[in-house]
């Protein structure tokens, strides 16, 4: 007979009203019912670690794309999600357009199933049907944004069935404000639980082995070069590089652990750092990037690991020659500014600004931090508007101001700036795909940047070309030519402008 008891869970109207309703409206609601619910301590949580500014709203991607892609990129570790179709479906085909080649697990729900806590004993049989040792190391179960606004209690989901790790973690549109951050929400869950087996008792070693030398693990995904330019400038100092949190397999977690000291490559892991203190690590903010982010990185993760100052110094006499030379044979000449959403876009400014761009601004959707200090300070004494937590609004408006020749950013950003005809590249396709670290990072930029700046004249042909054809009322697609009717116009303004006044006589009774 089955004994398993029916978890309640609070009624929550306003969770059902709408599917989706957290990335486009009601989002207060939704917070309100989430924390009736019993969600406060992690809503709390989320707040304090991942402040908000204007950008406090997804702008880009659903945010729990970042925990999705950390789970689908790890061996033997099952994804499964428990949210509303339309954000499922989004969040599937998200994943496959990045390559997952995995498939993603999902819980549907209905207004019963999920008022009477159905949901949460479904998510639990799914989970103990997935939980075969033979295949997985892990399972991790995201809440979206309704079931975590309903309440569904994955918290008390059993630890452990079978030997495969169960980990549960909610990651509401309304709590989580970029995808850069739900990567943290994932990692952290993975170290927490890491850390807690390593206090209980021998744990494995990775696949890969361990290095007979002090490792430095490297916080924030990278361009896959990137970790082993880091490890040779590593080695210099007689240290090697551990693993790259987010991991790709389980053991990595415990090899990540056990550091030295943790390179925080990328600014916005809060809540894995938390982890790595706890584990009584410290550590070490921006990165080995152009000649004098290499310089400060070399001298400060040396001191964090007690290195002797003559390695550190023989290192520095090593590299920094090398990145000076390659940075002055491949100068950038034009005007830039630069956006995203990865949290390395204060690295790469630097490396913009030290290969000669005249770089004016740099907006960021990921929050202020610590480790991103040194950034922030090195940038803003050479001129260039840093925006943390930046709004779309913000990256154009930047655009808009300083005229550059070439926009780095967002697909919208982009898109505005080919509507303006000038040059622009994707970060997160062109930019984030290239090394940028060391010696390799400092010549990596300028072809593909100087070639776009180059094209300043086909877009102005393309404009003439094309004129005011797809501009605003003349998008889409028409079978006769369009017809203008002005006196539509004039009547819907009228419309308007009647409905204001009634508003406006109405708000004075
Ligand atoms: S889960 Fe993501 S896609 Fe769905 S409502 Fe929340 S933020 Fe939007």
């Amino acid at each position: 007979m089955n004994q398993r008891t029916v978890i309640p869970i609070v009624k929550n109207p306003a969770a059902l009203e709408s599917d989706g309703v957290g990335c486009h409206a009601g989002k207060e609601q939704l917070e309100a019912a989430a924390r009736a619910a019993g969600k406060a301590g992690v809503l709390d949580r989320y707040a304090a670690d991942y402040p908000k500014g204007p950008h406090d709203q997804p702008q880009s991607m659903c945010p729990a794309f970042g925990s999705l892609r950390v789970g689908l990129r790890m061996r033997r570790t099952a994804t499964i999600l428990s949210g509303s179709a339309c954000c499922v479906y989004g969040l599937t085909f998200t994943s496959h357009f990045y390559g997952a080649r995995r498939s993603v697990g999902y819980v549907p729900f209905n207004s019963e199933t999920l008022v009477t806590g159905k949901l949460f004993e479904d998510i639990r049989d799914a989970v103990h049907e997935q939980a075969n040792p033979d295949s997985y190391d892990a399972i991790v179960v995201i809440n979206l944004c309704v079931p975590t606004a309903s309440g569904v209690p994955l918290q008390i989901l059993p630890k452990e069935i079978n030997g495969v790790r169960v980990i549960g973690i909610d990651v509401p549109g309304f709590g989580v404000p970029t995808h850069a951050e739900a990567k943290d929400v994932l990692s952290a869950a993975m170290l927490k639980y890491a850390r807690s087996e390593i206090v209980a008792g021998p744990v494995a070693a990775p696949r890969s082995g361990v290095s007979d030398k002090p490792t430095v693990t490297l916080l924030g995904e990278m361009f896959p070069a990137d970790p082993m330019i880091i490890g040779g400038m590593l080695e210099m100092l007689g240290l090697a590089a551990g693993p790259t949190v987010p991991t790709r397999e389980w053991r990595e977690l415990y090899a990540a652990l056990d550091c030295a000291a943790v390179a925080a490559i990328h600014p916005f892991y809060t809540a894995s750092l938390r982890e790595f203190e706890a584990a009584g690590r410290g550590s070490v903010g921006s990165a080995p990037v152009g000649h004098d982010g290499t310089e400060a990185w070399l001298q400060s993760i040396g001191d964090a690991c007690n290195v002797d100052q003559r390695m550190i110094d023989a290192a520095k006499n090593r590299f920094l020659p090398a990145i000076k030379g390659a940075l002055s044979a491949t100068r950038i000449d034009g005007r830039i500014t630069l956006s995203g959403y990865e949290g390395s876009e204060l690295l790469v400014g630097r490396l913009l600004v030290e290969s000669g761009a005249d770089l004016r601004y740099v907006g960021t959707a990921c929050p202020q931090t610590a480790a991103s200090e040194a950034d922030r300070a090195w940038l803003e004494a050479k001129g260039v508007q840093v925006q943390y937590r930046a709004s779309l609004e913000q990256d154009i408006a930047a655009v808009n101001e300083y005229k550059p020749d070439l926009a780095i950013g967002t697909t919208p950003v982009v898109q505005a700036a080919k509507q303006m005809s000038l040059p622009s590249l994707y970060f997160t396709n062109l930019i984030s795909a290239r090394p940028l670290m060391g010696v390799a990072g400092a010549g990596s930029l300028a072809t593909v940047i100087n070639a776009a700046i180059k094209n300043r004249t086909r877009m102005d042909d393309m404009k003439a070309f094309f004129g005011d054809a797809g501009d605003g009322d003349r998008a889409g697609v028409w079978e006769d030519k369009p017809v203008e009717r002005p006196e539509f116009r004039v009547e819907t303004r009228r419309r308007l402008e009647k409905a204001a006044k009634k508003r406006k006589a109405e708000e004075m009774i």
